[in-house]
């Protein structure tokens, strides 16, 4: 991790003042002044601000039920950041696993690790992501076949990975996919020539969403660990 953002991550200070104290000279690394902000660090080195031993901060782990009309963005633009119902300190160090549409509702997964949140959006790890469909048109059972064989989406030359279809009545589905391409549910639902009405995240990996809309709460341990 570069030093700069090691000093902004174990202390209350903002990036402009962490970038001045480095500067000063008031920061070492292994008993060595280093002014270069970029130096590469890592958390087991002694790194003190002004004679301070240094210790980073744990990472945060947080699950959101997202409300529609809300962006999974840090900054508000057309719609409300998904932030603006996050109580927290320091919300610009987190970010969202795995985005949503504007219009989705459902879980949303917030950290600051982003080697945990690799391991939940990368495709090679498999992590099984279940969404609740409405659709305009009803839906066949042979779609069944369809889904799991990999669709062809519109502009992609590989079929999407196998994906597990279960139909709760003739408009509503839920679809079990292990990837997080760009508007996926709603390019597989319309390249078999149906449209998802609404799209509802219910359960990442072994997490479920237990909060209401616009609410959140940390993650247990065992929860952290499940998706690690
Ligand atoms: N697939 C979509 O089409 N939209 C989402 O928000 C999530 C998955």
């Amino acid at each position: 991790m570069r030093l700069d953002k090691f000093v902004c991550k174990s202390t209350a200070l903002t990036k402009a003042q962490v970038i001045a104290a480095i500067a000063r000279g008031d920061v070492t690394v292994n008993g060595e002044v280093i002014t270069d902000i970029a130096t590469q660090v890592h958390e087991n080195n002694g790194i003190t601000l002004l004679g301070e031993q240094l210790y980073p901060r744990p990472f945060r782990y947080l699950l959101m039920h997202k409300p529609s009309q809300t962006i999974c963005s840090n900054i508000d633009e057309v719609y409300p950041s998904l932030f603006n119902y996050i109580d927290i300190e320091r919300p610009q160090e987190l970010h969202i696993v795995g985005r949503l549409d504007a219009d989705t509702t459902g879980l949303v997964l917030i950290t600051d690790d982003g080697r945990w949140s690799f391991n939940i959006t990368s495709p090679n790890k498999l992590c099984p992501k279940v969404y609740r469909v409405q659709l305009r048109q009803p839906i066949d059972a042979s779609a069944k076949q369809l889904f799991a064989q990999g669709i062809k989406l519109q502009g992609e030359a590989q079929l999407t990975a196998p994906a597990m279809l279960t139909i709760v009545d003739d408009k509503q589905v839920l679809l079990t996919i292990t990837e997080g391409k760009f508007h996926q549910v709603k390019r597989m639902f319309a390249s078999i020539g149906n449209k998802v009405v609404s799209l509802h995240r219910e359960s990442i990996g072994s997490v479920t969403l237990d909060v209401d809309e616009g609410q959140w709460r940390y993650l247990t341990v065992d929860e952290i660990k499940a998706l690690s």
